[in-house]
């Protein structure tokens, strides 16, 4: 019998789910006791925001639709300015990863609640991580400030999801409960939850491809994109996350599509140094292996499958070696430059995962 003997950090938050749950939305703002709500969302969610600000009424305070990828100060500033002149009292963050952050970057300098409505499967409003980009350089931390206070998931906001950015986000959020099984903190609560958050993307991806407007498959990938966001905020994270920051910081490559592209190989990497992890991985996908089996999970769902089809530079990949293994961090199988290159050789042609 596995010996039991664990820390479990739970984070608070509250969930509504559920097709169609946007309807709950001032119900939702007046139980954070607040009146009047900033909307934030992206310049190309402009109509989301304004559908959001819709369902509010007149405790929609005004919308900020300038979110944008990797959160600039400036941006996270004016954000705030904005709220103050308005007198919001919350912030909706209607949107991907993207909008969730800009949110959470009014939260570490105010006291405004941000309530989330998540349109991808990216999963950063289950976690207390922040990032902000000053100068060039893109500063992350953590703080339960950040953390939303609410999170909305309504799979009907996410039908217009394109099908490429639905599968990639898909695998992301795969790669954050495949690494949740292996982590270091791994205890016997947040493997159940990685477990069932892999198995409900697995189910949910082909069926988005086949009709991407098919609710159920929508409803389920938002589901798994919940469950594996919860673990990314409990435990930490090793080899395949450190990979994908070097390769979207250094190198500018795409969040969810590198994500996708990576972790096959990270899992490879780990193969044998976390032999269970991998069988509940696999088992969650159905298939015999964990890497082989995202691998294919990408390929049959016309995801990108090597890093030179998405931009990166044969010449960069030694360069991304060393980045990746200059500072050492804890992985189940220790990280070698010389591995580490022969990994993302792999990842750049996008061989077989071996
Ligand atoms: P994103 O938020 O940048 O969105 C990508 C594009 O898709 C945007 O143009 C967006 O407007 C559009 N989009 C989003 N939902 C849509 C929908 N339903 N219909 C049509 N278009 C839609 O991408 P992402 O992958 O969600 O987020 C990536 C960012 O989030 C990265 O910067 C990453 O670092 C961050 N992130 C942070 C955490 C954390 O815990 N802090 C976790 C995961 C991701």
């Amino acid at each position: 019998m596995q010996k039991l003997d664990f820390v479990y950090q739970a984070r608070a938050g509250r969930v509504v789910f559920g097709p169609e749950s946007l309807q709950h939305l001032e119900r939702e703002v007046l139980n954070l006791k607040s009146e009047r709500a900033l909307i934030l969302c992206s310049p190309e969610q402009k109509a989301t925001g304004e559908f959001v600000a819709a369902q509010l009424g007149s405790r929609a305070a005004g919308i900020f639709d300038r979110a944008i990828m990797h959160v600039p100060m400036e941006l996270a500033k004016e954000a705030r300015s904005v709220a103050r002149e308005l007198r919001a009292d919350c912030a909706i963050a209607v949107g991907g990863g993207s909008t969730v952050g800009l949110g959470k970057a009014i939260a570490l300098e105010s006291d405004l609640p941000i309530l989330a409505i998540p349109t991808t499967y990216a999963g950063s409003e289950m976690t207390p991580i922040y990032g902000i980009t000053e100068a060039g350089l893109k500063r992350t931390g953590t703080d339960l400030r950040v953390l939303p206070k609410t999170v909305i998931y309504d799979p009907t906001l996410t039908t217009s999801l394109p099908v490429g950015l639905s599968v990639t986000s898909g695998i992301n959020a795969i790669a954050h409960a495949a690494e949740a099984l292996y982590s270091r903190d791994a205890n016997p609560v947040t493997s159940l939850i990685a477990e069932d958050g892999i198995a409900a993307l697995a189910r949910a991806i082909p069926g988005i491809v086949a009709n991407p407007s098919d609710i159920e498959a929508r409803s389920h990938a938002l589901y798994g994109a919940w469950l594996c966001g919860t673990v990314l905020g409990s435990v930490g994270m090793a080899l395949h996350h450190k990979l994908c920051h070097t390769l979207g910081g250094s190198f500018n490559l795409p969040h969810a599509q590198t994500h996708t592209i990576v972790l096959p190989y990270a899992l490879a990497y780990n193969r044998e140094a976390a032999p269970e992890a991998m069988k509940r991985i696999a088992r969650a996908l159905g298939t015999e292996d964990a890497a082989v089996g995202v691998y294919q999970l990408a390929k049959a769902n016309g995801a990108p499958t090597a890093l030179k089809e998405i931009g990166m530079k044969a010449e960069d990949v030694e360069k991304a070696a060393e980045i990746a293994s200059a500072n050492p961090y804890w992985n189940p199988r220790p990280v070698e430059r010389d591995a580490i290159l022969s990994l993302l050789q792999s990842a750049y042609e996008g061989v077989l995962p071996q």
